[in-house]
């Protein structure tokens, strides 16, 4: 059984907007750390198991607001914080916004006018692990915006999880997940794709992982993602060691073989494709993380325009 701890007046009053599964440990983390904890939700019946534990529901956005300096709002998305918090009117005046949805940079940066244009001060967040790890101090939670509101918040924010503050862009935080959100994916479906390749010929899961795993962290996570991550940033890619051409031909031998055992050949033929364009754009010689250029292409070319786009010369 989970012992809470009573809420102190010494710790921070929080305000919690939104009790669906992450609301819900959100809030419960923050009663199990002292917190005075007041919560509202559409469907009010959600916050039963927490008002047992000791926190206070509001019956309006209004009253929940005014209880807490600090409010953190875990809604569906920025349309649902906007539908629901335009009802606190005056309350959010000199009070502290924290928005734990998920949404795009642009959607962040626009919440900051109209947190500002409240009275409020907004710092956008994003939460990088699951309900159940919510509260523990390793758990990756994401902060811009505001660093003097950051800092004078720290300490409650790690109630939550431990808090990781970006920069000033309120944008950064959701860009931060998104970006770890893709990295996730495309490993996931390369270990997936991986998989199912060898499944064909009757390997599980199983004996895969072992082999696979050990083989992935030394040769692809060390060699490649920690110690070139400085090449990058330099934009150096000596092809001494490997160039894109001979990258190419793995890559069709994965599509080939794909279709050979039966498996599903998109995903190779899309990263066939990808390096196709970078040898297209000159970087045959180079090694296979000059595809980075062909990554971030357009939001460099989207910058040089940006001076034209103003007006600029
Ligand atoms: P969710 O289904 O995304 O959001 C549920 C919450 O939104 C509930 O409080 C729900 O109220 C409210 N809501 C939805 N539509 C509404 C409306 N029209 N008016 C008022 N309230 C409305 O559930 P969640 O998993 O708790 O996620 C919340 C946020 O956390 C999302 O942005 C999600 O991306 C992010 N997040 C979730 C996880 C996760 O693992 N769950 C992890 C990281 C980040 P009712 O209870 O009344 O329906």
């Amino acid at each position: 059984m989970t012992h809470q701890q009573p809420t102190s007046p010494r710790r921070t009053p929080v305000t919690v907007i939104g009790l669906g599964p992450m609301g819900l440990a959100l809030a419960g983390a923050l009663l199990q750390h002292g917190h005075p904890t007041t919560v509202w939700n559409r469907t009010p019946e959600r916050a039963d198991s927490l008002v047992i534990k000791g926190a206070h529901r509001a019956g309006t956005v209004a009253e929940a607001v005014a209880a807490s300096p600090v409010t953190v709002v875990c809604l569906k998305d920025y349309g649902t914080m906007y539908a629901v918090l335009d009802s606190a009117g005056d309350a959010l005046m000199g009070r502290v916004l924290v928005n734990l949805n998920s949404g795009t940079p642009n959607e962040a940066r626009a919440a900051v006018s109209w947190a500002n244009g409240r009275g409020a001060a907004y710092l956008g967040g994003a939460i990088m692990v699951p309900p159940p790890l919510v509260g523990h101090p390793g758990s990756v939670f994401l902060y811009s915006g505001p660093q003097d509101v950051f800092d004078e918040h720290r300490a409650t924010l790690a109630s939550m999880g431990g808090p990781r503050y970006l920069g000033t862009d309120p944008g950064l935080a959701v860009l931060y997940n998104t970006a770890l959100l893709d990295m996730m994916y495309a490993t996931m479906n390369g270990f997936l794709h991986a998989t199912a390749l060898v499944g064909s010929a009757g390997v599980s899961a199983v004996t895969f992982a072992d082999l696979a795993l050990d083989w992935f962290m030394p040769a692809v996570v060390n060699a490649t993602l920690t110690e070139q991550a400085p090449a990058l940033d330099k934009g150096d890619y000596p092809g001494e060691a490997g160039t894109m051409e001979m990258n190419l031909q793995a890559l069709e031998h994965i599509t080939r073989t794909s279709v050979e055992q039966g498996v599903h050949s998109d995903q190779p033929r899309l990263m066939k494709a990808i390096a196709e364009e970078a040898i297209a754009a000159g970087h045959g010689g180079e090694n296979y993380l000059a595809v980075f250029e062909v990554f971030r292409k357009a939001a460099r070319d989207r910058s040089a325009a940006a001076p034209a786009l103003r007006g600029g010369s």
